[in-house]
């Protein structure tokens, strides 16, 4: 029986600054290899997969996975000491990366099995697919604990991982979500217009950020009272 999170509930909630930072680690060499293993299979099967959308638009899964983990290689701030929330927010854009890193390989990996093309690569022990493909499993069933993977989406990483990427589209969701500071509503990307205005309320709707999704159950309760 799997623990159940309420929204703004994360995995990384209870670790201690010396487990955050050991997390971070595992994650950013996960990512590393995942990208590796990414980068290497694209230049083989970039035909293959709807080529021009998935690996070139700014909402292709392949284009947001290596994109996305160049970025993340790009910043040098961890070797500058995070504070522990700065550590967390890493913790979170690299959970989120590896992530659709792990969607991408999974996709990569039916598509070698549908074409019958070296399926051993991420099918077999000891290639380097298998090994990555694993790896990246493990480390985050290892970071799920006893939290539901479906639970965590849902009340977090679902909102969170178009603003922790900063892209417009992510597995699941078609962009960017919106808040209403006035009544608390978290308003679905296509529904921006129409849903907020059949309520009674006439607050403006600007882009959902981090702080508002870690805050909102402690602002429903402000309402309440
Ligand atoms: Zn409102």
């Amino acid at each position: 029986m799997s623990r159940k999170l309420k929204f703004g509930e994360t995995p990384f909630d209870n670790l201690s600054h010396d487990e955050m930072v050991a997390v971070v680690f595992k994650l950013y060499n996960a990512l590393a290899m995942a990208y590796g293993v990414i980068g290497g299979v694209k230049k083989i099967v970039a035909f293959d997969i709807g080529h021009d959308h998935y690996w070139h638009s700014k909402d292709g899964g392949g284009y947001i996975a290596l994109s996305k983990a160049e970025e993340i290689f790009n910043d040098q701030t961890l070797l500058k000491k995070p504070t522990p929330e700065e550590m967390k927010i890493k913790a979170f854009k690299l959970y989120a990366a590896l992530t659709s890193a792990h969607g991408v390989m999974g996709v990569l990996s039916q598509l070698a099995t549908m074409r019958l093309r070296d399926v051993s690569y991420w099918h077999e022990e000891g290639r380097v697919g298998y090994t990555v493909l694993t790896k990246t499993k493990n480390l985050l069933e290892e970071i799920n604990g006893d939290l539901d993977a479906f639970d965590i989406y849902h009340c977090f990483f679902k909102y969170a991982t178009p603003i922790l990427l900063d892209c417009d589209t992510v597995l699941g969701t078609d962009g960017k979500w919106w808040y209403c500071k006035s009544c608390h509503s978290i308003i679905h990307p296509n529904d921006v217009e129409e849903n907020h205005h059949r309520k009674p309320c006439n607050g403006k709707v600007r882009l959902l950020t981090i702080e508002d999704i870690v805050t909102f159950e402690k602002r429903k309760n402000e309402r309440v009272l």
